[in-house]
């Protein structure tokens, strides 16, 4: 059965489903669902992300936080922890990176949090030296300080949309009409986590939040509040997003996030007021990308690596130094946030 019709048929036993459980349905079932079923990453796949893009990506990430765990006094052991980590090109490229560093990689204990067994698996043979341990949800995180890293992680987790009504909010669904599935709305009912979108939306405006992300937030941010630590995270989203974030790609082109359930890769921008309020440590202002990377050393490291003698390696370099910190490319739309412990330095490149 192909997943369209086995969410038909869910859809014609109990009613229309909201926006995160197709999200769920769509990216994580087990047999039929988007991540699990496949590697997306890259030219062949759906999409392409900034560690695909150049090493340069981890290494300054990797950087950065060496430089986050060395203005802590170098803690003896700690959690170097990534969230999707897709092929394990960033935490190679980290730990490649950090290999300059005396003692970081000796006090790393790696960590992976990974829903897609495929992946994991590519995981496991890019990373094996480093030996990682993965967790399926973030409770068991060792009692240390915690280095957190997350790359297009926080847009793959479900959202739920509301329309505004009144002073009400209508959930939007996903029915369907003649075996076809629709977006519907739900009745209007008083939601308490929303009285603060009553100041900024009007009737009609759409607005989405991310339950699965501020359980995330709450337990990252109260193990780095509490033991030390820092996070690092990219993703393309806004402070405070509105209107509908939705959507779908395959082949590295748009599609109707409707059809084609479980084929195509569905996300949603980042709501990173949303991620700061759940997380109780001190978070750094939201910078972009382009600005982020520039700050810790991109364009000298691009020309480092350009004198090398592939003449590939000098023609590829200063393309992809274009790409990931151009306001064209992804230098605006993927915004940088850091984690830190209250009163604590903000890791490098980023304001308090
Ligand atoms: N960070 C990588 C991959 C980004 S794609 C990069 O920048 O290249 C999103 C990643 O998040 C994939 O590894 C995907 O399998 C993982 N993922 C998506 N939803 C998840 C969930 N609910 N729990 C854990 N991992 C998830």
């Amino acid at each position: 059965m192909s997943l369209g019709n086995s969410l038909l048929a869910r859809i014609a036993q109990s009613g229309p489903m909201t926006v995160a459980d197709y999200m769920t349905e769509c990216l994580l079932h087990p047999q039929l669902g988007y991540y699990a079923t496949r590697d997306p990453l890259g030219a062949a796949g759906d999409f392409i992300t900034a560690p695909e893009i150049s090493q340069m990506f981890g290494e300054l990430v990797g950087l950065a936080l060496a430089q986050a765990w060395m203005d802590q006094g170098r803690p003896a052991q700690f959690t170097l922890a990534e969230a999707g980590p897709g092929r394990g090109t960033l935490m190679a490229d980290i730990l490649r990176a950090t290999r300059s560093v005396p003692g970081f990689g000796q006090a790393a204990r790696i960590v992976l949090i990974e829903a897609s067994p495929v992946l994991q698996e590519i995981q496991r043979v890019a990373l094996r030296e480093h030996k990682p341990a993965w967790i399926s949800t973030f409770d068991p995180l060792p009692e240390a300080p915690l280095y957190f890293v997350a790359n297009e992680f926080f847009d793959a987790l479900p959202i739920r949309q509301f329309v505004r009504d009144g002073r009400f909010w209508r959930e939007r669904c996903i029915g369907a009409a003649e075996e076809v599935l629709q977006f519907g709305l739900g009745a209007p009912v008083p939601r308490t986590d929303l009285d603060h979108r009553l100041e900024d939306t009007k009737d009609g405006d759409l607005v989405e939040i991310c339950p699965a992300a501020s359980s995330i937030m709450s337990q990252i941010g109260r193990r780095i509040e509490s033991h030390g630590g820092a996070g690092i995270l990219i993703d393309y989203g806004d402070w405070r997003s509105q209107g509908d974030t939705l959507q779908a790609v395959q082949n590295h082109s748009f599609a109707d996030p409707l059809e084609n359930p479980g084929q195509a890769d569905l996300t949603a921008h980042v709501d990173f007021e949303a991620l700061c309020l759940a997380a109780p440590c001190a978070h750094t202002r939201l910078t972009p990308q382009g600005v982020f990377l520039e700050r810790l050393g991109i364009t000298a490291r691009t020309e480092a690596l350009s004198k090398a003698d592939d003449q590939t390696a000098r023609k590829d370099l200063p393309i992809a130094h274009h790409r990931l910190t151009h306001p064209s490319e992804m230098g605006n739309l993927f915004k940088t946030l850091g984690l830190y412990q209250t009163n604590g330095p903000p890791p490098p490149g980023l304001d308090p």
